[in-house]
Parts: C-alpha cells; sequence; structure tokens
C-alpha cells in the first residue's frame, strides 16, 4: 500500500478541493463540519457551516442556545438526529471538557454522536496528528487498491499503516478527495488514475470495469444504495421537521402537513419516533420543536 502515497500526494495536493474549513484548525469548527458532511452533498453544507460558525462559533454558544434554534439553522441538511447529538455534544464538552473540544481519542469517541470516523477526523484536521481517517472514501479506495473486500477493522488497520508520517493533514484530505473525484463508486476514472499501476482491481479488469466484482461493494464502511426516499418515513418526517421551524402544528393536521392522507396512525408513530429521539414536543394538542 506504501506505493500508493507518493503518487496520490503528488496528484491531489495541487488540486486539494477549495472549502471553508479547511483554512481552520479549530476542533469545535472542524467537528461541526465533519457532523454536517455526514451522508449530506458538500455544496449544501458550505452556506450551512458559515452560519452556523458564525452564530456558535464555540460548543459553549451551541450549548447555551435551545436545540430548537439549532435545528432551525439545520434545517434542509437532512438527518436532525445528528443535529440534536451535536448539540448534547456541545454540552457535554462543556460538561466534561471545560468548553475546549478534547485532542484525545477516547474523550472524543465518549462524545455524543461522534464515531470512529469523526474523533479521527478532529485529531487529523485540526490537530494535523498522524491519524487515518477512515469515510466512505476512503473505505473504497482501500479495498480497490488492494482488490479484497475489507472490514471496518481491517480498512482501519490499513489506513494507520499507509498513513505518511507528518503527513497526516494533507494525506488524510487528498485520498477522501481521490476517492470523491476519481475512485468514485459508480465509474471510478481508471485511465486518469494516479495510481492505477498499484490497484489491484485495476490489474484484474483494466478500464472494463466490472461493478459486480468491485471489491467495495461488500466491504464495510463504504457506501451502500440508499433505500427509496420516496414515499419514505424518512421523508414524511422530513415533512414535518421543515413545517416544525417555522410553526407549531396541530396533532391533527400531522398526517396532512407529512402528505400521509388520513393514515393518522403511521403519523402518530412517526410522531412518536420524532418524540423518542428527542426532536419534537407533543404539548396537548399540539407538536412543536424541543
Ligand atoms: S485504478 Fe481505478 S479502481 Fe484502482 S484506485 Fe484508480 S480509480 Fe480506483
Amino acid at each position: 500500500m506504501n506505493e500508493i502515497v507518493a503518487p496520490l500526494l503528488a496528484w491531489g495536493v495541487p488540486r486539494l478541493r477549495d472549502l471553508p474549513w479547511r483554512a481552520t484548525r479549530d476542533r469545535w469548527a472542524v467537528l461541526v463540519c465533519e457532523v454536517m458532511a455526514q451522508q449530506t452533498q458538500v455544496a449544501r453544507v458550505v452556506p450551512k457551516w458559515q452560519q452556523f460558525m458564525q452564530r456558535w462559533p464555540t460548543p459553549g454558544d451551541c450549548a447555551q442556545a435551545p436545540l430548537a434554534d439549532v435545528l432551525r439553522l439545520w434545517s434542509g441538511l437532512g438527518y436532525p438526529r445528528r443535529c440534536r447529538n451535536l448539540h448534547l455534544a456541545a454540552r457535554a464538552v462543556v460538561e466534561r471538557h471545560d468548553g475546549v473540544v478534547p485532542n484525545d481519542l477516547a474523550s472524543l469517541l465518549a462524545l455524543p454522536g461522534v464515531g470512529p470516523y469523526t474523533a479521527r477526523a478532529v485529531l487529523a484536521f485540526a490537530d494535523s496528528a498522524d491519524v487515518a481517517v477512515v469515510d466512505t472514501n476512503v473505505a473504497r479506495v482501500l479495498a480497490r487498491v488492494t482488490g479484497t473486500a475489507l472490514s471496518s477493522r481491517v480498512s482501519q488497520e490499513l489506513a494507520d499503516a499507509t498513513l505518511p508520517k507528518g503527513r497526516a493533514w494533507e494525506w488524510n484530505q487528498v485520498i477522501i478527495d481521490f476517492g470523491a473525484q476519481v475512485c468514485t463508486a459508480r465509474s471510478p476514472r481508471c485511465s486518469e488514475c494516479a495510481i492505477a499501476g498499484g490497484c489491484r482491481t485495476y490489474a484484474t479488469f483494466g478500464t472494463s470495469w466490472n461493478a459486480d466484482a468491485d471489491p467495495a461493494r461488500t466491504s464495510a464502511l463504504t457506501s451502500k444504495p440508499q433505500a427509496r426516499f420516496d414515499g419514505s418515513d424518512r421523508q414524511a418526517r422530513g415533512r414535518l421537521m421543515k413545517m416544525l421551524t417555522t410553526s407549531g402544528v396541530r396533532v391533527a393536521d400531522v398526517a396532512s402537513v407529512m402528505k400521509l392522507g388520513d393514515d393518522d396512525r403511521r403519523a402518530w408513530r412517526l410522531v412518536q419516533s420524532l418524540e423518542r429521539d428527542g426532536l419534537v414536543v407533543v404539548d396537548g394538542e399540539w407538536c412543536r420543536l424541543p
């Protein structure tokens, strides 16, 4: 694997995408961006991240804000549970770490909603620590270069072993960008790939891509086909959350707001799931943000 490092850095460093959070080394700013960017397109994250950091530049600022305000700003990014967890994480940082996002893996992993990728991303991108991150892009590249479907543990071990010490910030950014732009999920651009010579999948298939035999398909941590969104519970919940950012909704109107026709039972089940997640409160006849 180490043979891919030099060519990938040479390819990627001059091409690093100009993303606003790449100019910061603030742990809170990195944490916010990493939570926002999970399963959400970068173009949608950029303006929201800028607004968020302007309004709540520290964990303490966010911790003091009502969750409803944070959810209003979050609207449009989807997955509001991530927002709720980020708000809880801000409060935990204030309570446990004097308002400063910690710089050790165990403490980061103990924060609400922070998993192995996010914790390592904070260390790599804020502190330039020698830590390898494995997101869906990186997991895909590792699987294809090795020509093997990888478990999450083996992916992380491979990433750790490949990391060029002292260049963690650049390396992690470059391999993520490479996966996002060249070694893409559906149609990798193998004919222009800087590391094709060291790629086992390319050695097997050349430019005749065989999606069925793609080792990334069955690797852990790689993106899998999403369940259909139209008509899903997620879509219905999203409709209600969007409406709640502007006003309360009468319980009797929830099915209509969710566009579920007269399926009040399904609507009520979804309201209860949002309530359990701490994203809505039901107060008599009304649903509101918490
Ligand atoms: S040769 Fe193709 S599959 Fe292999 S790393 Fe490059 S883009 Fe990915």
